[in-house]
């Protein structure tokens, strides 16, 4: 059989963060509203296996994929935008290009030949993204690369990439190139310019562009447009505008407006009539996200709150859920870094602590449980923010300085510890216990009620828990454990008795939620919220 599943090639310049995976998931946005089935791979071309060993200050949060995989934050974009659950072969680093051709020198698979990047690692990549492809039999296969055309590390990425469009042909393959448009002030006008050379540079890799969009603060006019079109060499009604927008989630509607679909639809031959297209329940998701009142304020205690991005799935979460219950919510961004002041939190209608590893900022989150117990505020702790619930309840209850073993590896009452199966584990990438698992809930909690099921599935990315020689003590104390591993073992959802809204999960719920599915405790935890306000 011929395969002809269609590719679109997304590369970024003048700068970073323009937002080219925003713009390549709204693409997959539009090209899902004409029933097409579509697909995402983002290309990370940094030398690191996965995205699980990075600073979350570089690279913003990991998004962990069902079937385990640490990936880039985009995936999450992507999940979101196309409503899909993508696997960790959608995230293709050069770290997995290289280790695999190197595997394979290994085992003498190239035998005789001199190994190279050309052929071996562009053939590899090539097998990577056709890969995806095959498995997942999508219509369409979005690629972004990530980095800006001119990097060193993107090279052999971009050749794969032209050699696709050789072998798969011109109807089966667009590229997408995204820049950035800069307004300079004391000339009063935009400047096309870098939007030139770095098509000009991209043009060098073999590459020409079908279709350029330009991000810019403010719209740009037709003549400018008409002006990157000639020197850029596309056609005139290929050059996209996407100005800044007041949420991420207007994007599609943006880019639907220059009609973006249409000309791809055309473009590789998708062979559907190109307005046959329905944008109306992304519209009505936008519409919700509108909403302004009534306003409630959640503090989200984290180590990485000067980098929002380093909590983006809880970010986006929370704004599903107060578009749900009907409500806005702002986030205020609270440093556990040293001991709160509580005076901080006085105003805020509901707290969130979210996961996390390593000591630093664990004062300010036992801070914040405390407060939330003594004044009936609601908290929603996520992984690390769970245990340190577990950590500062015991605290109270007679256990002084209980803590974790991942924190203080004598203390008298280690109620977190290590997971029994990971403590042999010496390698840290890729080790945790991750991925998705099966959940078993309580009748009659909180986490049943929200869910309203027995069983769920939820990601997870940790190596400690709820220590079970501790776990009948807290229990008499007024923990109540609401989610548990099928088998009873693992302590998955803690709440309490006493409090309004008190729970605390060892997975992280984030990376489920969808604009157009908002997760049930997210849902539960916003109408905890603007009850709280009342
Ligand atoms: N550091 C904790 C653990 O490994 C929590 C991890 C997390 O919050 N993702 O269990």
């Amino acid at each position: 059989m011929i395969y002809l599943a269609k590719y679109i090639v997304v590369t970024g310049g003048v700068v970073s963060s323009i937002g080219k995976g925003i713009t390549a998931a709204s693409i997959g946005r539009i090209l899902r509203s004409y029933g097409l089935d579509v697909t995402a791979i983002k290309i990370d071309p940094y030398l690191n296996w996965d995205s699980g060993t990075l600073n979350p200050y570089q690279h913003g949060e990991v998004f962990v994929t069902y079937d385990g995989m640490e990936t880039d934050l985009d995936l999450g974009h992507y999940e979101r935008f196309l409503d899909v659950n993508l696997s960790g072969e959608s995230n293709i680093t050069t770290g997995k290009v290289y280790m695999s051709v190197i595997t394979k020198e290994r085992k003498g698979s190239y035998l005789g030949s001199c190994v190279q990047i050309i052929p071996h690692i562009t053939d590899e990549i090539k097998q990577m993204v056709r890969k995806m492809a095959d498995k997942t039999q999508a219509d369409v296969v979005l690629v972004e690369v990530g980095g800006t055309v001119g990097d060193i590390e993107s090279q052999p990425f971009l050749e794969a990439l032209r050699q696709l469009r050789n072998e798969e042909g011109h109807d089966n393959v667009m590229f997408v190139h995204v820049t950035y448009v800069p307004h300079l002030k004391a000339a009063g006008e935009f400047k096309t310019k870098p939007t030139q050379h770095s098509t000009k540079e991209l043009r060098s890799t073999g590459i020409i562009p079908d279709m350029i969009i330009c991000r810019s603060e403010e719209p740009i006019d037709t003549p400018l447009k008409k002006k990157i079109a000639h020197f850029c060499d596309v056609e005139p009604n290929a050059v996209v505008n996407a100005p800044d927008a007041s949420s991420i989630y207007e994007v599609p509607l943006v880019l639907d407006r220059e009609n973006v679909g249409k000309y791809i639809i055309n473009r590789i031959k998708l062979g559907i009539d190109e307005n046959s297209h329905d944008l109306s329940d992304w519209e009505n998701i936008v519409e919700s996200l509108k909403k302004e009142e009534p306003k409630v304020r959640v503090g989200i205690v984290g180590k990485y709150v000067e980098l929002e991005d380093s909590y983006m799935s809880i970010r986006e979460s929370l704004k599903h859920a107060a578009a749900h219950v009907g409500a806005k919510v702002e986030i205020e961004w609270i440093s556990a870094e040293d001991s709160i002041n509580t005076e901080k939190l006085k105003d805020l209608d509901s707290l969130l602590i979210p996961g996390g590893f390593g000591e630093r900022g664990i004062s300010g989150k036992l801070d914040a449980v405390r407060y939330s117990i003594e004044n009936q505020v609601p908290l929603f702790g996520i992984c690390l923010g769970m245990q340190c619930m577990v950590i500062e309840y015991a605290r109270l209850h007679g256990l002084e300085e209980a803590h974790s073993t991942e924190f203080d590896v004598d203390t008298p009452y280690p109620v977190i510890d290590m997971m029994e199966e990971q403590k042999k584990i010496k390698d840290m990438g890729g080790t945790m216990r991750l991925g998705s698992y099966d959940c078993k809930l309580q009748k009659g909690t909180l986490a049943h009620t929200a869910y309203q099921e027995d069983m769920v599935e939820e990601r997870h990315r940790h190596r400690f828990e709820l220590n079970n020689e501790y776990r009948e003590e807290l229990e008499n104390k007024g923990l109540k454990i609401s989610g548990t591993s099928p088998d009873d073992f693992l302590v998955e959802i803690i709440e309490l008795k006493d409090h309004p809204w008190f729970l605390g999960c060892q997975f992280h719920p984030e990376f489920k939620s969808r604009p157009n599915r908002a997760h049930p405790i997210f849902v539960s935890f916003m109408q905890a919220t603007v009850d709280h306000k009342k």
